[in-house]
């Protein structure tokens, strides 16, 4: 926390007007699950076959100088050169969060070496029946706990990442999160799920004022005398915000996202926008005027932390008692929600995208590069 405060006072001061929290670098769409709410897989084969390599995924840390680094996917530890890319990150002492399934941890966890700035991410977002559910496949689940008890026995430092969508019971979420921290996690990131246009089923996402009453129950969950305290890898306004109680617009540009076509515009979510050859054009280049709640359709049930964390941040540095209330106190559960922003765009009207070097181009583009690279075939 020291260091990613330091940083971020640091950007202040600079007077930069948009800087990154947290470089999202997916080194591959390929995964050994297909789950329901997923909108990482639905490529062809091809695409699926293609990995960052070593060198470009530290260009892209480099680039981009963020000082966290989540490595999502996709399945990471079916990449077979992510344990360089690991070192690669550590050795520049950039915090990294690997996040995974946790079906290979067993098989490739002596590849790492626990490290203050790894943090092994596995996916669990609810109890047996719920997690195997989500992922649709049975005996996931406990695949996913014996990897965490074997990740902490071995020194690694281990948080998990829930989503949760349409359906979720609070008093089942709320047992879920006393068992989870009962493993030994540091800490749980937790997110209602993005409506992926790409994702297999579309009736598992829930809509923002769902999310915020589920949030709600769940948090009035945690407070009873006979809970463990949870731990959640986010500010406190961030759980503020996702209980109803800020009225916060997306910041994309705070967690950059970096995968096999370049530089993702606008976010880690939306996929068909288009990609910059450079993080400078990311940043320069893309009209970030065009996304964000009220601006865009599909950002309209949109409250992930990959784009509203970094915006709980900036508030934190421009209001630091609220944050510090919002720390000590926790969220709000009762009352009235804070109001939603207004919408700017006209239903039906459609947006023109803003990418400058269309998705068909860079497909080939990189295909080329990788290609004459040899990068890696699946294992
Ligand atoms: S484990 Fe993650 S990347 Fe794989 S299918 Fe599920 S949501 Fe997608
Ligand atoms: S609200 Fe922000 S993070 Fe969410 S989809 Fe839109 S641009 Fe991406």
């Amino acid at each position: 926390m020291y260091r990613v405060a330091k940083y971020l006072a640091g950007r202040k001061l600079r007077g930069d007007k948009r800087y990154p929290l947290v470089l999202m670098l997916e080194p591959l769409f390929q995964c050994n699950l297909a789950c329901a709410g997923c909108g990482k897989i639905d490529y062809p084969k091809e695409i699926l076959q293609k990995r960052v390599s070593v060198e470009d995924a530290l260009k892209a840390v480099d680039e981009c100088g963020a000082p966290i680094v989540s490595i999502p996917g996709g399945e990471p530890l079916i990449h077979k050169e992510m344990p360089q890319i690991v070192e690669g990150i550590v050795a520049r002492k950039k915090f990294v969060y690997l996040c995974t399934n946790a079906i290979l941890l067993s098989k490739h966890i002596d590849e790492y070496k626990p490290s203050p700035y790894l943090t092994f991410s596995i996916h669990l977002d609810g109890n047996r029946e719920r997690h195997d559910e989500s992922v649709c496949q049975e005996g996931v689940y406990d695949k996913a706990v014996a990897a965490i008890k074997l990740a902490r026995g071995k020194g690694f430092r281990v948080t998990i990442n829930c989503t949760l969508f349409n359906g979720e019971n609070p008093d089942h979420v709320a047992d879920f999160f006393d068992t989870a921290m009962g493993l030994g996690i540091e800490g749980i990131t937790v997110s209602p799920g993005y409506s992926y246009h790409h994702a297999p089923r579309q009736d598992v996402f829930l809509g923002r004022h769902a999310s915020k009453q589920l949030f709600r129950e769940i948090f009035k969950r945690g407070r009873g005398p006979s809970r463990k305290a949870w731990s959640f890898n986010h500010s406190g306004l961030f759980l503020d915000f996702l209980a109803g109680n800020q009225s916060y617009q997306c910041t994309p540009w705070s967690n950059p996202t970096y995968n096999i076509f370049g530089w993702q515009r606008p976010c880690y979510l939306l996929t068909d926008e288009g990609y910059a050859p450079t993080y400078r054009s990311l940043i320069e280049d893309t009209d970030w005027s065009r996304y964000g709640v009220g601006r865009n359709p599909r950002c309209d049930n949109c409250m992930a932390h990959c784009g509203f964390e970094g915006t709980a941040v900036n508030d934190a540095f421009s209001h630091p008692l609220k944050a510090l209330k919002a720390a000590l106190q926790g969220p709000k559960v009762k009352g009235q929600m804070a109001p939603e922003l207004p919408f700017q765009y006209v239903e039906g009207t459609g947006h023109a995208t803003v990418a400058s070097v269309p998705v068909s181009a860079v497909t080939h583009r990189t295909r080329d590069a990788s290609e004459s690279a040899g990068v890696a075939a699946t294992r």
